[in-house]
């Protein structure tokens, strides 16, 4: 089929809303962040007129509410514009309740922005959110085709990346999630069958985006506590492939705001505006109706400042918008009615016959009259208590082009991490929203000019193209290192073809890892010694004079010497720390460990919180091995650990590996990988050979040359070229190296 590059978006909600009335259907725009910023890139990005073959297709779940509509969707009528082919998810009534109201509204929703207090948490809502993924799955098993890219949005579709993956294992997938994602802590609280579903679901995707690095780093910390996985940085490894994640703060489009600014109609309702407020200072704010605004806070601020400055009596309206939002949920239905009981006893306190403090409004309006609003604002007073982004106060500050006006915003909201020229203020304090209204009237017009033109620059440079682009280029990246991460096996003909390079090299060099590589795990590291076969075969590998055959490890030296000191071979020990040629004598670099003692009594005091574990000292370097405790426990004393130590590791000069069922502790500037690019510099190699199956072998498969043989023991993602079942294939594989014939000897017969 042809291949034709489609953007494919995803979200619970389609970008309209359709009804019908009398036989008519009635197309009308959503409301809401998710789609003002995907609408906006998808205009800004494919034109008026895009070409028909590479429409984007957006799905998403709709409200089919009678059966023609569903018929006309089904049918493919353009119900949209014709700018993106519309694709419904038709979800029965009790799974749209259960996975909308319930699990993605009142469990996490609540939870992701620090309410756990009103989360819920009930098996069948999870159940039917699992179920509406599916549904959204099956749509796209009929919309996928070669050359598609995938971007689903937000948290009523975590679990989808994940199934998408198994149905197609190379489809690049993107998956942003507009809200935060909350501390560990918070995360914890969902019950550990779903919140491992959950983090699978999502790393199920090439690249996860949020919108600050601080939730990215908060995703990654849940990644490693609950799930364990390896991190390169901002890369996951996973059990199946890699994943990125990464930051990537939604913007709007600037100029629709900007240019509404002399638009007739606009002008036409502002100067309304004006005359219903009658010359006074207008305070602004707009928001969706969410507990999360921090509305009734607000309120109470805005009442202690016309305590506090009784001179401003009579000459400020606070017109306070709110936009309907999510009434099926009780939480909803109360908030309303405490917002509108909060109004009114403000205007019944303050207000009198020709003059209202608060202009309470429940309803939602059109762009025109919305940037109205934004540009008769004296002041945007937007004071969520968390919110993952807030592009009211982004798109507030793009429709001053007269460069007037304040904005009052959060510290707890995404926005106030680009937008330095607010009025940063905590929500929940009430003399700092009164002073920061006081300071914002107050404010010389120079200094709203100055803190504006700031804000306007920062919004030009990163709009909602570039944060779209800037998302799908970094989609390619990571599509290309899950391609090289994947697991490849080393088939009989990769094999063969191998060992043909191998007889023809002149100068060979083999890099073995020795756990997990030439001898299997034993419960005591002491126990894992080479036994006769494997030495006579090493014996035979390094006596051949082409041959350098290197042990690199993480035991000490005192170990591999004795393991393998009457061979002929390299040693490489603790991970790199010290070096020793055959039958030589070892490198005494002087490696700083002033932090031992230190982390000797941690290790100690988790070696008795984990029976079966122990603590191991090396010259350089020390490890808590807890392979031999119970398998829970000892994840989860390590998740502490690690913890622990990478805390520590900010006054220490040292850096904390994850092993198999291991953590260490050594000096920072000693890995495998520096090592063995020493041991190249030093004898260069025509064939260059490297075996591991553990985390710190991947930094020696990162430092190879191009066409190194790299070999990974276990079938999981792995910057080696190739992977192995097992120690047995590595032993197989060095025997048919043993028995390759000498072409010169070949030659000489
Ligand atoms: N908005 C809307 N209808 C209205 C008022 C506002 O669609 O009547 C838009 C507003 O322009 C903004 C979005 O709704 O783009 C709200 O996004 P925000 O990030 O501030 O909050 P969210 O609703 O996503 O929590």
């Amino acid at each position: 089929m042809k291949s034709e590059n489609r953007l494919i978006i995803v979200s619970n909600r389609l970008p309209f809303r359709y009804t019908e009335r009398e036989g008519r259907i009635i197309v009308t725009p959503s409301a809401g962040g998710l789609v003002s910023s995907i609408g906006s890139y998808l205009d800004k990005a494919m034109g008026p007129a895009p070409m028909d073959h590479a429409r984007p297709v957006w799905v998403g779940a709709t409200e089919l509410r009678t059966r023609r509509l569903a018929k006309l969707l089904a049918s493919g009528a353009q119900l949209d514009g014709g700018r993106y082919e519309v694709r419904p998810v038709a979800l029965p009534d009790v799974t749209r309740d259960r996975h909308y109201n319930g699990f993605s509204n009142s469990t996490l929703w609540p939870l992701f922005h620090y309410f756990p207090s009103v989360a819920r948490y009930e098996q069948d809502w999870f159940d039917h959110y699992r179920v509406a993924n599916q549904l959204f799955l099956g749509t796209l098993e009929q919309t996928v085709r070669p050359g598609d890219r995938v971007w689903i949005h937000d948290y009523h579709l975590m679990l989808l990346p994940a199934m998408l993956r198994a149905r197609f294992p190379d489809l690049p997938i993107s998956f942003f999630l507009h809200i935060p994602f909350p501390s560990y802590e918070m995360f914890r609280l969902l019950p550990a069958a779903w919140r491992t579903e959950l983090l699978e679901g999502v790393l199920g995707a090439d690249l996860v985006g949020l919108q600050t690095h601080d939730h990215a780093q908060y995703l990654l910390k849940s990644v490693q506590q609950l799930l364990g996985y390896e991190l390169d940085l901002r890369t996951v490894r996973g059990r199946a492939h890699s994943t990125v994640v990464d930051a990537f703060p939604v913007s709007i489009d600037p100029a629709r705001f900007r240019e509404a600014f002399d638009d007739h109609a606009v002008v036409a309702e502002k100067n309304l505006l004006r005359r219903s407020t009658m010359g006074q200072r207008v305070i602004l704010s707009i928001d969706r109706l969410d507990y999360i605004k921090g509305v009734l806070q607000r309120l109470e601020g805005y009442e202690h400042f016309l305590d506090t400055h009784p001179e401003m009596v009579g000459k400020v309206t606070f017109i306070l918008l709110i936009v309907p939002s999510r009434d099926a949920i009780t939480k909803y239905r109360e908030l309303k009615e405490g917002i509108e009981a909060a109004a009114g006893r403000i205007n019944g306190r303050f207000g009198g016959v020709d003059w209202q403090p608060v202009v309470y409004q429940y309803r939602s309006v059109n762009h025109k009259k919305l940037c109205a609003l934004y540009q008769s604002a004296d002041v945007a007073l937007i004071t969520p208590l968390r919110d993952g982004m807030n592009l009211v106060a982004k798109e507030f500050v793009a429709a001053r082009k007269d460069r007037r006006g304040v904005l009052i915003l959060s510290e707890t909201a995404g926005a106030a991490n680009e937008l330095g020229g607010a009025i940063l203020i905590n929500p929940t304090d009430r003399d700092a929203i009164a002073g920061a209204l006081h300071a914002a009237l107050e404010m010389p017009a120079e200094e709203q000019s100055l803190r504006m033109a700031e804000m306007q620059q920062r919004l030009t440079r990163y709009d909602v193209v570039r944060w779209a682009e800037d998302l799908l280029d970094q989609l390619d990246g990571a599509v290309a290192i899950r391609r090289q991460l994947q697991v490849k096996e080393a088939t009989p003909e990769v094999r063969q073809t191998f060992l043909s390079a191998y007889a023809k090299a002149r100068s060979r060099w083999i890099f073995l890892d020795h756990d997990g590589t030439l001898v299997p795990f034993s419960k005591r590291p002491a126990d894992a010694a080479p036994g006769k076969p494997l030495l006579a075969l090493l014996g035979q590998l390094a006596v051949d004079p082409r041959n350098a055959v290197a042990i690199v490890s993480g035991r000490d030296r005192d170990t591999l010497g004795a393991w393998y000191g009457s061979l002929p071979v390299h040693l490489i020990a603790e991970h790199g720390a010290y070096a020793r040629p055959p039958n030589g004598s070892w490198s005494v670099p002087d490696w700083r460990t002033e932090w031992k003692e230190t982390v000797i009594a941690l290790f100690q005091q988790f070696h008795d919180r984990c029976p079966g574990s122990l603590v191991e000292e090396k010259t350089t370097a020390v490890a808590w091995h807890y392979r031999g405790a119970a398998q829970d426990l000892g994840f989860l004393r390590s998740r502490e650990l690690v913890n622990v130590l990478n805390d520590m590791a900010r006054s220490f000069d040292f850096q904390v590996i994850e092993g198999n069922m291991v953590i260490e502790v050594r000096p920072r500037g000693i890995d495998k990988g520096t090592a063995v690019r020493r041991a190249l510099e030093e004898r260069p190699g025509e064939l260059v050979m490297a075996i591991g199956d553990d985390r710190t072998d991947e930094d020696i498969f990162k430092v190879l040359p191009i066409d190194a043989m790299s070999i990974k023991v276990g079938m999981v993602p792995s910057f080696a070229r190739y992977n192995v079942r097992s120690h047995e294939d590595v032993l197989a594989l060095l025997g048919s190296l043993a028995a390759t014939p000498d072409p010169a000897v070949v030659m000489a017969v």
